[in-house]
């Protein structure tokens, strides 16, 4: 095999509350390892919202061209 490489830049992903549509929201306890619920709450209104396998804020990356 060979190796292949290219250049990424980190990405900060946030989720912002379906309730207020104003505050961010943030992982506000542990994932449950065999739903993987992972609840959240909005730093504003405290709205409370569960991901699945997911918790924001999180960075991720994408290729330099790659289009958001
Ligand atoms: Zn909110």
């Amino acid at each position: 095999m060979t190796e292949v490489k290219r250049k990424v830049q980190a990405i900060e992903v946030n989720y912002v509350c379906d309730k207020c549509k104003h505050g961010m929201v943030e992982r506000c306890g542990d994932t449950d390892t065999k739903t993987g619920f992972t609840p959240h709450k909005c730093m504003i209104c405290g709205h409370e919202h569960t991901f699945k396998w997911v918790s924001y804020p999180r960075i991720d990356y994408i290729g330099e061209d790659d289009v958001l």
